[in-house]
């Protein structure tokens, strides 16, 4: 039986901006009642184009940005109640984030030793001797000499930056980790030995994943399941074999046949979008694929599709199955 480490229920995330000379304030609806379960020792990957809400998903759940309602629940806690200093060291104790950029995610005033002591200091009373040893062991876990150390992050080629921070991400022994995008700044030859990294260092520590990517060859390499987001919602979700060998939503459809290798191995019918993303201040009333879908009906201008499960792990809402 599977045990679920985050439970996530219909989570919002809506913000104000303003827009043109006159400056109106419209709200935006960057996540839209996304509910889910990230399974204890499992990737799940969110697929989705940019702009579809995979990346505030990633961040509400680091806390780093406020949701407007719903609730993360992880170790039978609602993660949004948070508010004692006590609660929220525990928090990011156990649950980290691997940004994209690994250029921009380490201090380039820090030698890599402090990068990597910084958290060890805060959140343990551990001595000099204990931290040292962790540093050491982090670091060759991540495929790096000890010598790097005492360099400083411009010293470093952009994979050997994502590895520093993958070592960084580690530290404080965590059991959830949030890649969002992690090699999509790299060079097509290092990102296989990244993905391959986090595979290994996830069997090696036990590790959970919500691992965040637009491009679904590594997606199809690395993860177990897969839940597919469009404009804020998870319109798809299930195991990694069920989406690429029988995925159901237009919109995963659509996505996988934009992919040529992924296409020529599993001959999907080719789905072209009409159009663009609609803008996340403006969203579609009925199903809000309804304006690109080719299969689309009067019932979905209007009404929102439910969920239908496929299998006891493979669902999608679209009114072609009701
Ligand atoms: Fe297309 Fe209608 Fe299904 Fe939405 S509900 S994906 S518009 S067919």
């Amino acid at each position: 039986m599977t045990e679920n480490l985050i439970k996530i229920k219909d989570l919002k995330v809506e913000y104000t901006t303003k827009k043109g000379v006159f400056e109106i304030p419209q709200t935006v609806h960057a996540v839209n009642g996304v509910s889910l379960n990230i399974q204890k020792g499992e990737i799940l990957a969110i697929a989705g184009e940019s702009g579809c809400g995979k990346s505030t998903l990633a961040k509400t759940i680091m806390m780093l940005t406020e949701a407007s309602s719903g609730e993360i629940v992880l170790d039978n806690i609602n993660i949004l109640n948070l508010v004692k200093k006590e609660d929220l060291k525990n928090f990011y104790q156990k649950v980290q984030i691997i940004f994209q950029n690994p250029y921009s995610s380490l201090n380039p005033k820090m030698k890599i030793r402090e990068i990597l002591e910084e958290p060890l200091k805060i959140n343990t009373k551990l001595q000099k001797e204990e931290i040292n040893q962790i540093i050491q062991e982090k670091i060759s876990k991540v495929g790096l000499d000890a010598n790097c150390l005492d360099l400083y992050p411009h010293e470093f080629s952009g994979g050997q930056r994502q590895r520093i921070a993958i070592a960084r991400a580690l530290i404080l022994e965590p059991e959830f980790i949030i890649a969002d995008e992690p090699v999509s700044a790299l060079d097509v030859s290092i990102q296989a030995q990244i993905i391959n990294l986090l595979k290994q260092l996830k069997n090696d520590y036990n590790l959970t994943f919500l691992f965040i990517s637009h491009d679904l060859s590594v997606i199809k390499y690395i993860s177990d399941r897969i839940a597919v987001m469009y404009l804020g919602e998870v319109v798809e979700i299930g195991k990694a074999e069920e989406i690429f060998n029988n995925p159901k939503h237009p919109y995963t459809k659509a996505l996988l046949s934009s992919v040529p290798e992924l296409n020529s191995e599993n001959k999907q019918e080719q789905i072209h979008l009409k159009g663009e993303l609609p803008s996340p201040e403006d969203l579609p009333k009925g199903c809000k694929f309804h304006t690109r879908c080719p299969f689309a009906m009067e019932i979905c201008k209007t009404d929102i599709p439910q969920i239908i499960n496929f299998s006891e792990t493979h669902k999608c809402n679209c009114f072609l199955y009701e």
